[in-house]
């Protein structure tokens, strides 16, 4: 049935979601040239309607750390189909949360000891919020500048980015940010020991930014001074995309709470959790009045525990953690020389397969770089993304709307050649997007689009 309306209405893709969805996100896909009909997708490639293969360095915003369509999950959740398998019962348990549950926590420090399954990233840390407010009877949390966590009201109130926010107030009460550096500056608020937590990620997804040297380690020592949570989401890093199954691994971090989702079910099903210490347990569920405070309808289906059991033996089986550290070294290497090459490319950076550029105005000085930037930040990392996917078949992000970052979250399945064909683009693309003419018509262009 669903073959048959794909070929049916095949070629409608775009007027549909214009007429149903959102008429203004078509018209940008198209003003970018991103406008293709999409038909297919295995692993780390992309197919249009023209047969042309694209490689994917967006990775559906880092859901696909297995690969597209890989095959494994996907017999896992066709065999759970074909079982019939009795989940969601609701008033009454059955194997496959209990069994993605303790796959998780064998695999997490003793610290962490109960699982609560959500449906999306921003809803686990909906969870941590709640759960962390209730198990400490505080109500103050703390985040990052920069931080992102996820679009509910809760998740954003934690959002230390204003593009954001803006609009969508008044936020919740008892949120507030510190810079992602200086622990000073997080002692400062935790002192008062009203804070319940302090939700980070391990390097922040928006623009890439890793912490500092001890910082993390140090945030955690404060955490446990000062009786405040030390919650880590890993809902974009986890599952080996810095090179570590957690990134917080690479500090040897011991969180109380740790939320994950987007490549947990291998992007095929929508699936999230909190993984949390036992005396947050012991502090929300603490009755049995109370022993099912928190929770969602779908959360612990039975198809997102299968894919998520698959993907994790998938993660396993085809060493993909190793891979991301390895490949990720390899990325760093062959993109780091553009540095030096390209007068508008400041820095390289990132962890395992979690990688950004970052441009700058030239040292020799551009007024039409000034003028583009003033227009927007980041209009300039435009000008490479929109080539890049044009002329080189290369999906790829601006890292964040005022960021002039470029940014790649490939399938960790992705080839030493698929490197190799993306530096070389790179290199080209920049060397074309970095001349005055070019930079001057963008800044021209995105005037006129005003
Ligand atoms: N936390 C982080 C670190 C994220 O990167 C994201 C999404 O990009 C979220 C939370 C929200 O996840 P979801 O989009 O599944 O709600």
């Amino acid at each position: 049935m669903i073959g048959e309306l794909l070929e049916a209405r095949a070629g409608e893709e775009y007027e549909l979601y214009a007429r149903t969805i959102n008429p203004r996100f078509t018209r940008v896909l198209k003003t970018i040239g991103f406008d293709r009909a999409w038909t297919r997708a295995e692993g780390q490639y992309l197919y249009d309607a023209n047969g042309d293969r694209f490689l994917d360095l967006l990775g559906g915003f880092g859901m696909f750390n297995v690969g597209r369509n890989n095959p494994r999950v996907r017999a896992a959740l066709v065999e759970a189909l074909e079982l019939e398998t009795p989940g969601s019962v609701q008033l009454g348990v059955s194997l496959l949360p209990g069994l993605l549950a303790e796959a998780l926590l064998t695999r997490t420090p003793d610290r962490l000891a109960r699982v609560l399954f959500t449906s999306s990233g921003t809803e686990a840390v909906e969870a941590a919020l709640k759960l962390g407010r209730a198990a400490t009877g505080r109500s103050r949390v703390l985040s990052t500048v920069h931080g992102f966590h996820g679009l509910t009201l809760g998740a954003l109130s934690a959002n230390g980015g204003r593009h954001f926010v803006e609009r969508f107030g008044p936020l919740l009460p008892g949120f507030s940010q510190v810079p992602f550096d200086d622990l000073d500056a997080l002692e400062r608020e935790l002192r008062s020991e009203d804070v319940a937590l302090f939700l980070l990620e391990p390097v922040q997804g928006h623009g890439v930014y890793l912490p500092p040297a001890g910082y993390l380690e140090g945030a955690q020592a404060l955490c446990r001074r000062y009786g405040t949570l030390f919650a880590v989401d890993e809902v974009q890093t986890g599952f080996g995309r810095t090179g570590k199954l957690f990134a917080f691994e690479h500090w040897g971090l011991e969180p109380d709470l740790v939320t994950v989702a987007k490549s947990l079910s291998g992007g095929y099903v929508p699936v999230g959790a909190l993984l949390m210490a036992q005396s947050v347990y012991e502090g929300v569920f603490d009755s049995l009045e109370h022993s099912v405070s928190h929770g969602s309808t779908f959360a612990p289906n039975d198809l997102a525990m299968a894919a998520g059991l698959a993907t994790l033996r998938e993660l396993d089986d085809a060493g993909l953690v190793e891979r991301a550290s390895r490949l990720g070294r390899l990325l760093f290497e062959r993109t780091e020389p553009l540095v030096e090459l390209h007068d508008v490319v400041r820095e390289v950076r990132g962890l395992g397969l979690m990688w950004a550029m970052e441009f700058a105005e030239p040292e020799s000085g551009s007024l039409s770089w000034r003028v583009l930037e003033r227009m927007q930040t980041g209009l300039f990392a435009q000008l490479v993304v929109v080539p890049l996917f044009t002329r080189h078949h290369i999906l790829s992000q601006v890292a964040g709307h005022d960021l002039p970052v470029l940014k790649g979250l490939p399938p960790l399945v992705l080839s030493e050649q698929d490197i190799d064909d993306f530096a070389a683009a790179l290199d080209d693309v920049i060397a074309k997007a970095g001349r005055p003419a070019r930079i001057a018509g963008m800044a021209l262009r995105a005037a006129r689009a005003r």
